[in-house]
């Protein structure tokens, strides 16, 4: 006999909660309840059996259970999985898995009207047309249905006084559901058909297993990746698409909505509540079939999940830098083998740790080497900067501007990437030397001359731009703008070409969902020869008339300490150079860079990924950095320098040394304060085979308790340092 039972909160507190049960409760695991804490009621989850020490007197009893479908023990597992491993609250990674958990029978039901078969008393000529309308015995709103037999709303009125016509209330449409594996499906050639058949396979065996899916851009990897999803269909499971960037949903959307003759399920922030309700219900009963969405789709409660992809694995963007700090494609890995489903990893660039799990046999690797119909890569052309300076003050170097020139004569488009917001990255005074910066951060504002404002890239402070030196009064005139952002591009390109249609894409100025799809439609067809970008255009888009890409500055992430700088830098500018071409007409790719020599240069021109993988893989095994070594960083943040530095220090005289196991700092982290905050950064480097999440907690369990102002952000397996 259940008397009590484990409920888990979706809070910031490390542990679950003991109620009572009611006699003869049928809740369990899974069950979302609801539960007093404190004064207040709240929604859990049934997370197990209950602790039989508390005393039954002292447990407080569930107050309900809600009408909605239990969460499967998969998922269960897998919200403590990741809490374990990124040793977060296990009620903040629910919270996520319970973000779409509402009620969706408050939706008010549509409410449509049909035939009865009933005459009515009197027979009109428009009456007659409204019931011949209606004859199909279908369901449509008054509105429609007085629109099609071409009357006025007051006839379709009269026939339901009458009683020939009824009104009945429409449940809301599935979502996601009605997909038709062989709707149309594509003839695949030889490479991805062989892929396609591997990958079905694998979803047929239900093998928990992962692909590394590497395919050129234009590769047809998408194609590719559809055809596992018919499989998943066919075996009546379900499928995630998973997307690093909301920006990229609208493609994948549109083209699994013409793969399988109706829309996905679509999930990311920007989703309305009750949509984003119907869909979380949609994956629970197993009539949303597809889901396409952002990092958080992955904790969807899916009833039968057979098929997880996560496309443009590479990009960083699916790591959450906040707690809890998960990077969904490894999860997903996680998730997959929890459900027997397989997950295809697919880029054109893999991340160095796919690549090092695909050679050692970790994960099963499968190439697409060439563009799809017979097209080309575009051929890259570096500029080197020292021989072919731009003029002053400019940064289009002159074989730059004639290769666009000649683009734009062609009637075809070209793009100019630079991978920085804003006008200029640093606004200075020549009088007296003073460099504008952000009052809250160790970081210079830049300067946004489309909103005339400087404004701080690490906490949004801005201002508008002074007319004058604040500190020695000289006027507006003495203040230089230095470097470069793509706003600056964009006024350089429409001095020299100006009558090329332009467009900018930066994330501050192209605002909004809307907004970016109207742009990115705008491309599509043409009705801009020119577009100036950072790197939101880098992925995935296709512009069947883009020839030509221009990377303004190649150099510019190469410049850091971090271990990834030339992997990601690599990824960036093949990935940029990539958009060019891929329509009928072959492209070309410029790069300006200072060091036309680096490894990332040369493998760019040569469209040599091989060798570029092969040289960094063996730099990051020498250097047993991961993945050939694990790291995680522990950033100790707080208002007073003094309070963040004292309680890294504490930190790190308790740390466990091994002499395997490593730590490195505590030291200021590269930004040293943001949003007014001190930050105190230690790193933990340990082999391979090391539990590290497991090392850390008995680490922290001898930790002084976090007190006042003081925050600690664990991050196992940092993407960026
Ligand atoms: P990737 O995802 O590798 O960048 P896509 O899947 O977007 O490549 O394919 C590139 C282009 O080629 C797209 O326009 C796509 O529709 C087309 N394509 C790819 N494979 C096929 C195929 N088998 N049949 C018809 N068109 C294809
Ligand atoms: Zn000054
Ligand atoms: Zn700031």
């Amino acid at each position: 006999m259940k008397d009590r039972v484990e409920v888990l909160l979706p809070v910031a507190l490390d542990r679950s909660f003991t109620y009572s049960l009611p006699e003869g409760s049928e809740i369990e695991p899974g069950d979302i309840v609801e539960v007093p804490l404190g004064r207040r009621a709240m929604a859990g989850v049934a997370w197990g059996p209950g602790d039989p020490e508390v005393p039954a007197a002292k447990l407080k009893p569930v107050s309900g259970v809600f009408d909605l479908p239990r969460l499967a023990p998969e998922l269960l597992k897998f919200v403590d999985w990741v809490s374990r491993y990124t040793l977060s609250p296990a009620g903040m990674v629910l919270r996520i898995a319970m973000r779409g958990a509402r009620h969706v029978g408050d939706e008010p039901a549509k409410r449509a009207v049909r035939t009865t078969g009933e005459e009515p008393r009197r027979m009109t000529e428009a009456r007659r047309r409204v019931l011949d309308a209606a004859a199909d015995g279908m369901a449509r709103s008054k509105a429609d249905l007085a629109r099609e037999a071409g009357v006025s709303s007051g006839v379709v009125d009269g026939l339901i006084g009458e009683g020939a016509l009824t009104v009945v209330e429409l449940p809301p449409e599935p979502i996601g559901s009605g997909l038709v594996p062989n709707y149309a499906a594509p003839k695949l050639n030889e490479d991805q058909a062989l892929t396609a058949q591997a990958l079905a396979a694998s979803v047929r065996e239900k093998a928990a297993e992962t692909h590394l899916l590497e395919g050129v851009t234009g590769a047809g990897k998408t194609e590719v990746y559809l055809e596992a999803a018919a499989e998943a269909l066919r075996m009546g499971r379900q499928v995630l698409i998973l997307l690093p960037e909301i920006a990229l949903t609208r493609a994948v959307l549109d083209r699994v909505a013409k793969r399988f003759g109706e829309p996905p399920g679509e999930w990311h922030s920007t989703v309305a509540p009750r949509r984003r309700a119907r869909t979380w219900a949609g994956t629970a009963s197993g009539e949303t079939q597809i889901v396409v969405g952002a990092r958080s789709a992955l904790f969807l409660p899916f009833r039968d999940l057979g098929l997880i992809i996560v496309d443009e694995e590479h990009d960083t963007a699916f790591k959450q830098d906040d707690t809890p700090i998960y990077h969904a494609r490894d999860m997903a890995v996680v998730r997959g083998r929890l459900s027997n489903a397989p997950v295809v990893l697919v880029s054109a660039t893999p991340s160095i740790e796919s690549r090092v799990n695909a050679e050692t046999g970790r994960y099963k690797h499968h190439l697409l080497p060439e563009r799809y119909g017979g097209r080309t890569l575009p051929e890259i052309g570096l500029i080197d900067l020292r021989m072919n300076p731009p003029q002053r003050g400019r940064w289009i170097a002159p074989p730059l501007e004639k290769a666009v020139r000649e683009t734009l004569e062609r009637g075809e488009q070209a793009l100019l990437f630079l991978n920085r917001r804003g006008f200029a990255p640093l606004t200075l005074c020549r009088s007296c030397g003073h460099r504008f910066a952000c009052p809250n951060c160790t970081a210079w504002l830049v300067e946004h001359r489309f909103r005339n404002q400087l404004v701080c890239h690490h906490c949004g402070h801005h201002e508008p731009v002074p007319p004058a030196c604040p500190k020695c009064g000289a006027d507006s005139e003495k203040l230089a703008a230095v470097g470069p952002g793509v706003e600056r591009i964009r006024d350089e390109a429409a001095a020299l070409f100006p009558d090329a249609r332009l467009a900018v894409l930066s994330s501050d100025i192209t605002v909004g969902a809307e907004r970016m799809r109207a742009e990115l439609t705008a491309i599509a067809e043409h009705a801009v020869d020119l577009v100036v970008g950072t790197q939101l255009v880098t992925k995935g888009h296709n512009f069947p008339d883009l020839t030509l890409v221009g990377v303004v500055d190649g150099d510019l992430g190469l410049g850091t300490a971090d271990p990834r700088a030339a992997e990601r830098t690599f990824q960036l500018l093949e990935q940029v150079t990539g958009r060019a071409g891929r329509g009928d007409r072959p492209g070309r790719g410029f790069v300006q860079t200072h060091d036309p020599g680096h490894p990332v240069m040369q493998a760019l021109k040569a469209h040599d990924s091989e060798s570029f993988y092969a040289a960094e893989i063996n730099a990051r095994s020498d250097a047993a950095l991961p993945p050939f070594g694990r790291m995680a960083s522990l950033l100790v943040t707080a208002p007073a320098r003094a309070e963040a530095e004292s309680y890294a220090r504490s930190l790190a005289r308790v740390f466990p040394g091994t002499p395997d196991i490593r730590l490195l700092g505590p030291a200021e982290a590269p930004i040293a304060v943001i949003r007014g905050r001190h930050r105190i950064r230690l790193i933990v480097k340990a082999p391979r085979a090391t539990d590290l999440s497991g090392f850390i907690r008995g680490w922290l369990a001898s930790a002084l308790p976090l007190r006042g102002a003081l925050t600690l952000h664990i991050d196992v397996d940092p993407v960026s340092f």
